[in-house]
C-alpha cells in the first residue's frame, strides 16, 4: 500500500493547489456576487486561465480536451478544487456536468457525443440530470418513477414532472429518466432531451436553504408531450436504472472528493481564531473541549479520504459492482463529516461563526444538501447494511 502520488500526478496536484490558492480563492466572493447579479466576467476569465494552464476538464480523455485522469487522479485534483465553492466550476468539472459528461461519453451515440459532449467539454453549454420527481414519484425509491416515454414510430413521447434537476433552467441539454415499461429492472430508459424542445417547461428554480449559485439552481421541470428521436436514447431502451447506477457511483465519489477539500479548508480556517481568542485565562485551543473537536473532525476527514481512495481504486480496476456499497459508505460518511466540521467551525467561532463575516454559515447551508443529494443518508446506510449482511462488504480490506 503506497499512499504516495505518482510524480506526474503530484506535480499536477501542486499546480491545481497553487491555482486554487492564488486565483480561485481570492476571487470566490466576487464570482458569487457577480453570479447573483447574473454576470460571470470573472468566472469566465478564470475558466480561460484554467484552460490556458492545462487544467481544464481533467476527468475527460484527451480527445475531449481533458487530462485523461483515472478515478484516483480525479481524487487528488478534485479535493483541491473543492476547497472553494466555485473551484469545480472554474475547471469545468462541477456537478451535474461532470457526471453527465461521463455518462454521454460511455452511453451516447457518436452523433450525440459530437453534438453535445464536445460543447459540454469545451464549457460552452451546461446540462441537467432529471431523475427525481415530487411525491409520489421517484425519489429515494427509483421504482416509483412516473415519467413515461411512449414509443411513437421512430420517436418517443415523454410526459412527466421532475424537480431538483440541478441547473435545468439554464441547461442546453437534459438527461431524463423515463418509464418505458412496467418491468422492475428494465422498465426505465434515459433520454437526451434538448432544453429548447417543444414541451420542455421550466417551472421555477426552487427556493432552497442555500442561495442559488452558478449551476446550483434547483429546477422544477415539466415534460409535456416532448417528442425525441430514437437516437436520443442513451445506451439501450431499458438500460435506464443500470445507467443511473453507473452514473451515480463515480459521481457520488467525486462529490466526496470535493467535500473533503471543503471540510479540510474549513477545519484549517478555525486555527487562527482558536489560537488567538482567549477564554477563561487561556487560548481556546488550549481547552480540551476545543481540542476534541479538532481531533474528531480531523479523524473523520482522514477516514473519509481513505474510504474515497479505496473506492476509487476499485472503480479504476473495473470492479464497479463491488465498489457500490463502498461508494455509499464513503458518501454517507463524508457528507456527515462535512456537515459536522462546518457546524463545529461555527461553534468554535461563536457569534462570529454564525455571522456572514466568516464563510461557515454559507458553506453549512450549501453542505446540508450533501446528506440528501445523490441519495439520502438512510438509503446509503441501507445499502451498506444490506451488503454487509450478505457478506458482500469487507470492512478489513
Ligand atoms: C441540492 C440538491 C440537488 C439535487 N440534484 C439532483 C439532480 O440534479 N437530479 C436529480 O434527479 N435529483 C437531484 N436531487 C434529488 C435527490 O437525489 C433526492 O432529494 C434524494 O434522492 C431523496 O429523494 P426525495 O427528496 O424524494 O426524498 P424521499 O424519497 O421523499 O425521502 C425522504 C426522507 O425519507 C427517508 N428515507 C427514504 N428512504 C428511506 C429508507 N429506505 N429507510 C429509511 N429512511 C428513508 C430519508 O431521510 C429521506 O431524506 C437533488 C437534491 C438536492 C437536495
Amino acid at each position: 500500500m503506497d499512499f504516495t502520488l505518482p510524480p506526474d500526478l503530484a506535480a499536477l496536484r501542486a499546480k491545481v493547489r497553487a491555482f486554487v490558492d492564488e486565483r480561485v480563492i481570492p476571487s470566490e466572493d466576487a464570482i458569487l456576487a457577480e453570479d447573483a447579479q447574473g454576470r460571470e466576467d470573472r468566472l469566465r476569465d478564470l475558466r480561460e486561465a484554467a484552460k490556458a494552464a492545462g487544467l481544464w476538464t481533467p476527468h475527460l480523455p484527451r480527445e475531449y480536451g481533458g487530462l485523461g485522469l483515472g478515478v484516483s487522479g480525479m481524487c487528488a485534483l478534485f479535493r483541491e478544487m473543492g476547497r472553494s465553492l466555485v473551484g469545480a466550476k472554474v475547471f469545468n468539472c462541477d456537478a451535474p456536468d461532470q457526471g453527465n459528461m461521463e455518462l454521454l461519453r460511455v452511453a451516447a451515440s457518436t452523433e450525440v457525443r459530437d453534438l453535445w459532449l464536445r460543447p459540454l467539454a469545451a464549457g460552452e453549454i451546461t446540462s441537467g440530470f432529471s431523475m427525481t420527481e415530487p411525491a409520489p414519484g421517484a425519489g429515494s425509491d427509483p421504482s416509483l418513477l412516473r415519467t413515461t416515454a411512449q414509443r411513437d414510430g421512430d420517436h418517443f413521447v415523454i410526459n412527466g414532472h421532475k424537480w431538483y434537476t440541478t441547473g435545468g433552467g439554464r441547461a442546453a441539454i437534459l438527461i431524463v429518466l423515463a418509464r418505458t415499461s412496467a418491468e422492475p429492472r428494465t422498465g426505465a430508459t434515459m433520454f437526451l432531451v434538448e432544453r429548447g424542445a417543444p414541451g420542455v417547461e421550466f417551472v421555477r428554480d426552487i427556493p432552497c436553504m442555500a442561495p442559488a449559485m452558478l449551476s446550483h439552481r434547483e429546477a422544477e421541470m415539466r415534460y409535456v408531450n416532448v417528442r425525441v428521436p430514437a437516437s436520443a436514447v442513451l445506451g439501450n431502451v431499458g438500460d435506464g436504472f443500470a445507467l443511473a447506477q453507473a452514473r451515480l457511483v463515480p459521481a457520488r465519489l467525486t462529490h466526496c472528493m470535493r467535500w473533503l477539500g471543503l471540510a479540510d479548508r474549513a477545519l484549517r480556517l478555525c486555527i487562527p481564531y482558536v489560537t488567538r481568542r482567549e477564554s477563561f485565562g487561556r487560548a481556546l485551543a488550549e481547552h480540551q473541549a476545543i481540542q476534541m473537536m479538532f481531533a474528531e473532525n480531523a479523524a473523520a476527514i482522514h477516514a473519509g479520504n481513505l474510504m474515497t481512495w479505496h473506492c476509487a481504486t476499485l472503480l479504476e480496476e473495473g470492479r464497479e459492482k463491488e465498489a457500490r456499497p463502498y461508494s455509499s459508505m464513503a458518501k454517507n460518511h463524508v457528507a456527515r463529516a462535512l456537515c459536522k466540521v462546518l457546524d463545529d467551525a461555527i461553534q468554535m467561532h461563536g457569534g462570529l461563526g454564525y455571522s456572514e463575516d466568516r464563510p461557515f454559515a454559507l458553506w453549512y447551508r450549501v453542505a446540508r444538501a450533501s446528506r440528501l443529494a445523490d441519495g439520502a443518508d438512510e438509503v446509503h446506510r441501507m445499502v451498506v447494511a444490506r451488503d454487509f449482511l450478505k457478506g458482500r462488504l469487507e470492512t478489513l480490506v
